[in-house]
C-alpha cells in the first residue's frame, strides 16, 4: 500500500476531469468550452503556459460545473481519486465567490457536496472537509458575502475554512483584514494564497495583516530569509504546489522549486496539487516527484505529511485517529 497522504489545497472546479468535462459541457450546451480547454484529441487540458491564461481556464471549467448535482458528481469522482492515491484527508476549496457571482447558491450547493462527504466516507473510508474561498480582484464587499455563506454554511455541513484565491496582485491585504479575523471569530481556519506571482511581502502580509495559519503556494516566501523566519517563528503552514506552479510558468520547471529553503528554514509544509486535473498531475505524483527532482527522501516526506495534518483543520479526534494511521502505514522506503 502506498504512504497514506493527506491533502490540504485542491479546488475543486481543477479536479474536473476532461471526461467529466465533457459530461458537464454537454448538460450546458456548453461544446464551445471543450475546445477552449481541451488539448484536440480531448485526452488533457491545454498547457497553461501563463498564470494569466491559466485564471482564463479555470473559469471556462467553473461555467460548467453548475447544480448541486454537478458539484456532487465533480465530488464524488474527486473522491475517487484521492482514495485511489491513499489521501485520507482533504480539505477541498469551493470557488463561493465564484458561485455568488453567477447568482449561484452556495448552501444548496454545500449541502450537495455534504453528502458527497458522506459518501467518500462510507465507500472510501475518506474524510472530506471543505474550504469556502473569495476572489481577492473583486474586492471586500464580494468576500464579506463569500465568508458570509461559509459561516452560514458552517461545521455541519462539512465547512472549516475560508480562504482568499484569485489575483494577489490585483488589490492589497489590507482590505480582507477583518474577513480573516471574522472568519476566525466564526471558529473557521484562514488560509491566504499569496507568494504564487507575487514578491515575499504578499506572503508576509498574508501571515501580518491577514493572521492565516496557512499560505497557499507560499514560493516567493524563499527569496527573502527573513519572510521565511517569519513563517517558522509563527509556524505558519506552507501548501507549496511544485507541478501547478511549474505548469503556470511562475517556476521555469518543477526542479527550480525551492522546497529546500522551507526545509532548511524550519518552515513547516507540504505537497499539494492546486488543481490537478487541469495541471495533469496528482498527490502521490507530487511527492514521487519531489523525491525525484528535488531530492526529497522519504523521512522527510512522512515528516511533511504529517506536518499537514497539524495544519488541517480537521476536528481533534480525527486529527489523532488519522495521526495514528499515519505512523502505522508510513512507507518504509
Ligand atoms: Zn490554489
Amino acid at each position: 500500500m502506498a504512504r497514506p497522504l493527506i491533502e490540504l489545497h485542491v479546488h475543486l472546479e481543477g479536479s474536473v476531469s476532461p471526461e467529466m468535462l465533457r459530461v458537464l459541457a454537454e448538460r450546458q450546451g456548453r461544446q464551445d468550452v471543450l475546445g477552449a480547454c481541451l488539448t484536440e484529441d480531448g485526452s488533457s487540458y491545454r498547457p497553461c503556459g501563463d498564470f494569466a491564461s491559466f485564471l482564463l481556464l479555470f473559469k471556462a471549467v467553473s461555467a460548467v460545473v453548475v447544480t448541486p448535482a454537478d458539484h456532487h458528481a465533480v465530488a464524488m469522482a474527486l473522491a475517487a481519486s484521492l482514495a485511489a492515491q491513499n489521501v485520507q484527508y482533504a480539505e477541498v476549496t469551493v470557488a463561493y465567490g465564484v458561485l455568488l457571482k453567477r447568482g449561484r447558491d452556495p448552501l444548496a450547493i454545500q449541502r450537495a457536496l455534504a453528502e458527497a462527504a458522506d459518501e467518500a466516507r462510507v465507500l472510501h473510508g475518506l474524510h472530506l472537509y471543505w474550504q469556502p474561498d473569495a476572489v481577492r480582484q473583486w474586492g471586500p464587499d464580494d468576500a464579506w458575502r463569500a465568508l458570509e455563506a461559509a459561516v452560514s454554511a458552517g461545521p455541519g455541513l462539512g465547512v472549516v475554512a475560508f480562504g482568499l484565491g484569485g489575483d494577489e496582485l490585483a488589490l492589497p491585504l489590507t482590505g480582507f483584514a477583518d474577513h480573516f479575523r471574522e472568519a476566525r471569530r466564526e471558529g473557521l481556519g484562514t488560509t491566504c494564497h499569496a507568494g504564487e506571482t507575487g514578491g515575499p511581502e504578499s506572503v508576509r502580509d498574508a501571515v501580518l495583516i491577514g493572521g492565516v495559519s496557512r499560505v497557499g503556494h507560499a514560493l516567493a516566501a524563499a527569496r527573502s530569509p527573513d519572510v521565511l523566519a517569519l513563517m517558522a517563528a509563527r509556524s505558519v503552514h506552507a501548501e507549496l504546489c511544485p507541478g501547478s506552479n511549474a505548469a503556470t510558468g511562475v517556476i521555469a520547471d518543477r526542479a527550480a522549486h525551492p522546497l529546500r529553503a522551507f526545509l532548511d528554514a524550519g518552515v513547516p509544509c507540504s505537497l499539494h496539487t492546486d488543481d490537478p486535473s487541469l495541471f495533469g498531475t496528482s498527490l502521490s505524483s507530487e511527492y514521487n516527484a519531489a523525491a525525484a527532482e528535488l531530492g526529497l527522501t522519504a523521512t522527510e516526506a512522512d515528516c511533511m505529511i504529517h506536518a499537514a495534518l497539524d495544519a488541517s483543520f480537521a476536528p481533534d479526534s480525527l486529527k489523532k485517529e488519522i495521526g495514528a494511521r499515519l505512523t502505522a502505514d508510513a512507507d518504509p522506503s
